[in-house]
């Protein structure tokens, strides 16, 4: 079972959530496009990498963006390592 579907993750999140927002925290992440709303809890190493998915040190705040963003960058990363590991650097 996807340890993102139990009620344990969902009591820990909504834990984590409040606590932020009462704290004034805004999204951890930045990334271009950021809303800085806390939304939802990021893994900071990613579950598909071996994350610790109820370890608190492992979580962050994060906006609904950068969170789904963040995703798929390592997911379509982690594939092109695999498979095709040339360096594309066209930028000087
Ligand atoms: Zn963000």
């Amino acid at each position: 079972m996807d340890p993102i579907s139990t009620r344990r993750w969902r009591n820990l999140r909504a834990a984590l959530l409040n606590t932020w927002r009462a704290e004034g925290r805004t999204c951890a992440l930045r990334l271009r496009g950021c809303t800085t709303t806390v939304d939802t809890v990021d893994h900071v190493i990613p579950r598909s990498l071996g994350g610790a998915v109820f370890d608190r040190a492992n979580l962050v705040p994060s906006c609904t963006y950068c969170n789904q963003a963040k995703g798929n960058g390592i997911n379509r990363t982690a594939r092109q390592g695999i498979r095709r590991p040339t360096v594309r650097s066209r930028e000087w």
